[in-house]
């Protein structure tokens, strides 16, 4: 009972799920950094700024919309 200190970071981030949850997540990250959105305000086509989950801003007027939370298409 006196391993504390090693064990404390597995118990909360399990290494089982969190390689998949990880892998997952940068395929999202990748899709939404890499490809160009039309702005539903200017009509640009742009990378779209992510602000938070489900909430994008266009770079180019500064309007923020809300989207999927891992796609900016409405
Ligand atoms: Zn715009």
């Amino acid at each position: 009972m006196k391993k504390k200190s090693s064990s404390r970071i597995t118990k909360s981030f399990g290494p089982r799920y969190g390689f998949k949850l990880r892998r997952k997540y940068g395929e999202v990250v990748l899709r939404y950094k890499t490809k160009k959105y039309e702005c539903p305000n200017c009509g640009k086509k742009t990378k779209m700024k992510k602000v938070s989950l489900g909430i994008w801003k266009c770079p180019k007027c500064n309007f923020t919309f809300a989207g999927e939370a891992y796609n900016p298409e409405v």
